[in-house]
């Protein structure tokens, strides 16, 4: 295997940091002028065995410090009927007990840190929509893991020594702001600590400083835009080229509407302030997110059973970060929908990627003992060009029988009053749903403009089985 480093920057930049010159001359290095550069190329394209291998190192020796050092994680393993000596596997990681956000918020504020009071340099907070926030706090080596994972992250897009970052995530409690911040100057970029607000400065900086890349929320990025036009700026005509986008859902089709109107290449980019804050992101490919197997232990588990499910079934996300001091997080469980990819990337990284996060447990319909999530209905509807923005699922229960209906409003120019016409439709769809669900639903097309609308989230699912 060839690794290429340092195209864009024409330095060889990664061999100043994590790796030790010594490790780094066991790979071949070449620089060739539009390839991207390796910030970890050792740990990064580590063969699948040595992350194994690696991996079940790291499990063992936090279990071991968790059992031996902390009270809670102590009686939670006796619980749980586990001690550090039952782990001999990575498969060993399903005997240890979940954790949820409602263990975070019952040990607030800092009932789950593991280290004395002087070890810890940061505190961050969640936002805390529901109930308490959450204090997360740091060691030194904590904020290094952390912007090592982004730095891996913002150079696998090819962001190096010649880009400037600017920052228009919130500084201070939440962690976007300070985590773009440190990762993007680790990797030699010049940073813009710009911040949220006062957007037609963000656009004259951008101008001035010939900003490349801008790490914001999916919609600050279209409100950017909008206001850009107001002055008469074209983001196109800019230098920024690349949005490190986060912090709130969004979906393939706003990043399409980002790239076409902005010329900026959207990369989702994934973290939370339990694990951190901003961690990981997809690659130049943007195929899915890679999450890195020395800095965490991804599974996808089913959210009913708690079972773990095969690569590329849907599932909820549950993270154990491997190297967290301050503030360990083991089993936890994100709530997440999403599922994984465990194939080697076209990038050569051999890591494992996850989807984009499709909805939230929270969610979750169990239709006859199959979990459905709306976000799933909808992206399947949305593969028949026909199909409008809206649609509602209706939930009933026949008997003892679960019955699906899905209402789809169609596109102006899909509806017609030929009957045969629409019955062939509505077989098409209702067969993609059962492909794609795994479980019947019974369609209904309807006119456009006739399905409810609603201000703010809109209310796609009804559910009138009695429990
Ligand atoms: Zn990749």
């Amino acid at each position: 295997m060839v690794f290429i480093v340092g195209a864009r920057s024409k330095k060889h930049y990664m061999l100043h940091a994590i790796i030790p010159h010594s490790a780094a001359r066991n790979f071949p290095l070449l620089t060739v002028a539009g390839l991207l550069a390796v910030w970890n190329p050792k740990v990064e394209f580590m063969p699948q065995q040595e992350l194994d291998e690696l991996q079940l190192k790291l499990l063992k020796t936090m279990v071991y410090r968790l059992y031996n050092f902390s009270s809670f994680y102590k009686e939670r393993m006796n619980a749980a009927n586990v001690t550090p000596d039952d782990i001999h596997t990575l498969a060993d990681v399903t005997k240890l007990p979940f954790m949820t956000k409602k263990d975070l918020r019952e040990y607030y504020p800092d009932r789950l840190f593991t280290v004395p009071r002087r070890e810890i340099v940061r505190y961050h907070a969640s936002s805390g929509t529901t109930g308490k926030p959450t204090i997360v706090a740091y060691t030194r080596s904590d904020i290094e893991m952390w912007s090592e994972s982004l730095a891996r992250a913002l150079s696998s897009i090819g962001l190096g020594p010649d880009d400037v970052v600017q920052v228009a995530n919130t500084y201070g409690l939440f962690t976007g702001g300070l985590g773009f911040h440190y990762a993007a100057e680790k990797i030699g970029a010049a940073v813009v600590p710009a911040s949220t607000g006062n957007t037609e400065r963000q656009i004259q900086m951008i101008q001035d400083l010939g900003v490349t890349a801008m790490a914001a929320t999916p919609s600050y990025m279209m409100y950017l835009g909008e206001v850009a036009e107001k002055m008469g700026v074209s983001i196109k005509d800019t230098t920024l080229k690349y949005g490190l986008l986060g912090a709130e859902p969004w979906s393939d089709k706003m990043r399409d509407r980002i790239q076409e109107w902005l010329g900026v290449t959207g990369i989702n980019c994934f973290g939370a302030s339990e694990l951190a804050g901003p961690l990981w992101s997809e690659c130049d490919h943007q195929c899915g997110i890679h999450i890195w197997r020395d800095i965490c232990l991804l599974e996808i588990i089913d959210p009913e059973t708690g079972e773990q499910v095969g690569p590329g079934e849907r599932g909820e996300m549950v993270l154990t970060m491997l190297q967290k001091e301050a503030f360990p997080i083991v089993r936890y469980r994100m709530g997440d929908i999403t599922t994984m990819e465990t194939e080697k990337c076209a990038c050569g990284r051999t890591h494992p990627r996850i989807s984009r996060i499709t909805g939230r447990v929270d969610d979750m319909l169990i239709i006859r003992g199959i979990n459905v999530f709306p976000s799933q209905v909808e992206y399947c509807l949305h593969t028949n060009p026909e199909v409008g923005n809206e649609f509602q699922i209706l939930v009933d229960r026949k008997g003892y029988m679960d019955e699906m209906m899905v209402k789809v409003e169609l596109k102006p120019e899909a509806f017609t009053d030929n009957i045969l016409e629409l019955n062939a439709l509505r077989e098409r769809i209702s067969s993609r749903l059962k492909s794609s669900l795994n479980v019947g639903a019974k369609v209904e097309l309807v006119a456009p403009g006739t399905l409810p609308r609603f201000e703010g989230k809109a209310k796609r699912v009804v559910d009138r089985r009695e429990i």
